[in-house]
C-alpha cells in the first residue's frame, strides 16, 4: 500500500507525440499510420528517390533477409504518405499527421539512435501554396514552443518535395540573442518541409495537375530533446526510472 501514490506517466516522447498530434487534430488534420516493415516502394522508389541514392545502401537502412525481398525497416514516416495516398486516391482532398518510429542503420552517439521517432504531415487538395505551409507550420511551432516564436524557411532539398525547405525556429532559451542550444546564431532547425513533388502524385496514380500538396516532417525526440533540456537521446530507450521520474 506504500506505494499506492506512485501511478506513473506518460513517457517524454509519449507526451510530445501527444501534444504535437493535438496540435494538428485542431486544424482538421488526423492521424494515420502504416508498417514499420516496408517494402522499397512505399520507402524509396514512389517518394522519388532513385536507385542509386545513398539512402539506400546496407550502411545507412536495416535491409531485412532475404534481401531479395526488398523489404527494410522503415527510414522514416514518408512512406505512410504513400499509403494513405494509394488507399485514398479518390476520396480527397485529405489531411493527415503520422506519428511513428523509423529505423536507421547507422552508430549511435548523444545526438542519434538507431530507431527513433518522427511526426509526418500531408495535405493534398485543389492549389496549394507554399503560403498554407508556412502557415500551418506556424501555427504547430507557435503552439509548442510558445506565441512570440519566429520561423524562417531555408532552401533545402528533399527528392520527395520540390520546393523543399529547412525550418528554423527562432531560440526560445536566448530569444535570438545567441546561446549554446542555437551555437550562437539565435535560430534552431526543427524540421524538413516542402510541396509534394509531383512524381510523388504521379506513382500513386494521382494527377499533378489537379492534386498539389505540402509534407513535412521531424524528429520526435530531438522536438522532446529541446522542449525538456535533454542532452542524449539514448535516455530515451534506456529504461531507466531515474531518468524517466523525471519528466
Ligand atoms: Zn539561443
Amino acid at each position: 500500500m506504500e506505494n499506492i501514490g506512485n501511478l506513473g506517466h506518460m513517457h517524454p516522447l509519449s507526451q510530445v507525440i501527444t501534444q504535437t498530434t493535438k496540435i494538428f487534430k485542431d486544424l482538421g488534420f488526423v492521424v494515420a499510420d502504416g508498417p514499420e516493415l516496408e517494402d522499397s516502394f512505399h520507402n524509396f522508389d514512389a517518394l522519388n528517390i532513385p536507385d542509386d541514392h545513398p539512402a539506400r545502401d546496407m550502411q545507412d537502412t536495416f535491409w531485412v533477409k532475404p534481401l531479395s525481398s526488398k523489404k527494410l525497416m522503415r527510414t522514416h514516416t514518408s512512406s505512410v504518405q504513400v499509403r494513405y495516398l494509394e488507399a485514398n486516391k479518390d476520396n480527397l482532398p485529405i489531411k493527415i499527421v503520422v506519428p511513428g518510429k523509423v529505423f536507421r542503420n547507422e552508430a549511435t552517439d548523444s545526438t542519434h539512435e538507431a530507431q527513433f521517432f518522427q511526426i509526418e504531415g500531408l495535405y493534398i487538395d485543389k492549389e496549394v501554396s507554399v503560403a498554407h505551409l508556412k502557415g500551418t507550420l506556424e501555427y504547430f511551432l507557435k503552439n509548442l514552443y510558445g506565441s512570440d516564436t519566429q520561423i524562417r524557411l531555408r532552401p533545402s532539398f528533399f527528392a520527395f518535395v520540390e520546393p523543399g525547405f529547412e525550418v528554423d525556429i527562432s531560440c526560445f532559451k536566448c530569444k535570438g540573442a545567441g546561446c549554446g542550444l542555437c551555437k550562437q546564431t539565435g535560430w534552431i532547425e526543427v524540421l524538413g518541409a516542402g510541396l509534394v513533388h509531383a512524381n510523388v502524385l504521379k506513382a500513386v496514380g494521382i494527377d499533378p495537375q489537379k492534386w498539389q500538396g505540402f509534407a513535412f516532417g521531424c524528429g520526435i525526440d530531438r522536438l522532446a530533446m529541446m522542449k525538456f533540456g535533454i542532452d542524449d537521446i539514448r535516455n530515451f530507450y534506456s529504461g531507466d526510472l531515474r531518468f524517466i521520474n523525471q519528466f
